[in-house]
């Protein structure tokens, strides 16, 4: 029989929609003469809805909602769990599950506990990979342990910055000065994220950046053009050649990324070959320093005044429209939207085979 892939989209996180457009473009791609697909939807309450296979490409983002309306979050985990329940039922289980899910609760792990509970073979990065990966103070631990050169950089928790904050901010003006950058550490898509310019800036990025989560980073200002390499797959991963983000504000911030659409890319990113060479090699080794497998996107800063390249970070649910960034990186080294899709599923298959 055709391989039954689990396609799990939307979630409780702020991405929900960028989700969507993701799902739906990549149900559109697979072949139907060789995969059945099943809809699993996460709405924004966290709860689940599954539908039956799906008879072809969906017209509309809408259908995506309807098309997983034949059953609820229990149902949805007795499909996910029956091989586990019982082997011999295997044949009606899925065969692989394809998260599409970013942010909290898609990109940080804990679905892909899931899927391990359950046994179920998975899509992309693995438990460790994904939780390292939507941590950017522990990320940055794993570069600097790997040898990969990063901006300076202060962390701190609320509960810190809550007994003494002037300790907190004499620290990351000695250490950065400004301007600075302030993130919560566990997010995407540059929700939470600002510029400070001046201590009262400062006072005001670290509230706000407290709002999304309980652990602040702060980094040090980068004047720099920002170049991506898309890595793919398991013990052996292969980077793609570079691309380069022009951003349509200062930096590049939600707006810039999902709303105006002025923002441009240059693939291949307009770097010397050699440039180009070494960032693709940093790409590998920061791949190997979270333990990625699947896929991952890897963003890198290149100071403007001497082209001195620093990462960034690594994402391991990069947005994966046919207009994202990931899969047009690969679409330029020769690997197609449609190729991709196979390969990580095959890529999927592979890691949960080599555990068994
Ligand atoms: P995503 O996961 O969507 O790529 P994110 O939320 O993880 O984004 P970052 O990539 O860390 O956030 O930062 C978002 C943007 O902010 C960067 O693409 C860049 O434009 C700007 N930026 C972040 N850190 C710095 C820095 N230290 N110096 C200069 N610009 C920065
Ligand atoms: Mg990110
Ligand atoms: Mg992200
Ligand atoms: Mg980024």
């Amino acid at each position: 029989r055709k391989l039954r892939v689990g396609i799990v989209y939307g979630g409780k996180s702020g991405e929900h929609e960028v989700s969507l457009s993701t799902a739906q473009a990549v149900m559109n791609a697979f072949d139907y003469d060789k995969y059945e697909l099943i809809p699993f939807y996460i709405m924004k309450s966290g709860q689940w809805r599954v539908g039956s296979t799906l008879e072809g490409p969906l017209s509309s983002q809408e259908d995506l909602q309807l098309e997983s309306a034949a059953g609820g979050t229990v149902k949805a985990m007795e499909m996910l769990f029956t091989g586990l329940e019982s082997p011999s039922a295997h044949q009606q289980g899925i065969d692989v599950m394809f998260p599409l899910v970013h942010g909290t609760n898609g990109e940080d792990g804990t679905i892909q506990g899931l899927f391990e509970m359950a046994n179920v073979p998975y899509v992309g990065a693995g438990v460790l990979a994904s939780a390292v990966g939507m941590d950017k103070a522990f990320m940055k631990q794993a570069f600097h342990i790997a040898g990969l050169p990063q901006c300076k950089y202060v962390d701190f928790i609320a509960a810190e910055w809550n007994r003494n904050q002037d300790e907190v901010l004499d620290r990351t003006e000695q250490v950065l000065g400004y301007p600075c950058f302030v993130k919560p550490a566990n997010l995407g898509s540059s929700v939470g994220i600002s510029k400070a310019r001046n201590r009262a800036e400062l006072v005001d990025a670290v509230a706000y950046a407290l709002k999304y989560d309980r652990k602040v980073v702060v980094e040090e200002f980068v004047d720099a053009r920002e170049v991506e390499v898309s890595v793919l797959g398991n013990d052996e991963p292969m980077a793609s050649v570079p691309g380069e983000i022009m951003s349509s504000n200062e930096f590049y911030d939600y707006k810039a990324k999902y709303v105006d659409g002025k923002s441009k890319m240059a693939i291949p990113a307009p770097i010397d070959v050699e440039l180009a060479a070494r960032i693709r090699e940093m790409a590998v080794t920061a791949y190997r320093a979270i333990d990625g497998s699947g896929l991952s996107r890897v963003d890198f800063f290149v100071r403007r005044s001497d082209m001195q390249v620093f990462i960034n970070e690594v994402n391991t649910m990069p947005g994966f429209t046919p207009f994202s960034m990931y899969p047009l990186m690969w679409k330029e080294t020769g690997v197609s939207y449609q190729e991709l899709l196979d390969r990580l599923i095959e890529l999927a298959l592979e890691r949960f085979e080599a555990k068994q």
